[in-house]
């Protein structure tokens, strides 16, 4: 088991090793990370509202002005 202290670059192959798992584990950290973040967000945007046209009741992204279902503007619960 020589070959793993060959020396490239800064390290040697044993660091290399270590260094890409301690990548990976960082890298999926992230991902899961960002991944719990951007499910807050979406929910984060959705607000309550009625239609006063069909008396639809329900959640929708702040962004949407318009029923769902009969498609009149709703009105923010
Ligand atoms: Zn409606």
């Amino acid at each position: 088991m020589e070959f793993i202290d060959t020396v490239i670059g800064p390290w040697t192959i044993k660091e290399w090793a270590i260094g890409l798992v301690i990548f990976g584990v960082l890298l999926q950290i992230g991902t899961t990370i960002k991944h719990k973040f951007l499910a807050d967000k979406a929910t984060g945007n959705l607000r309550k509202a009625r239609c006063p046209a069909c008396r639809w009741n329900g959640k929708v992204s702040k962004f949407h002005h318009t029923c769902p279902k009969c498609g009149n503007n709703i009105v923010r619960a």
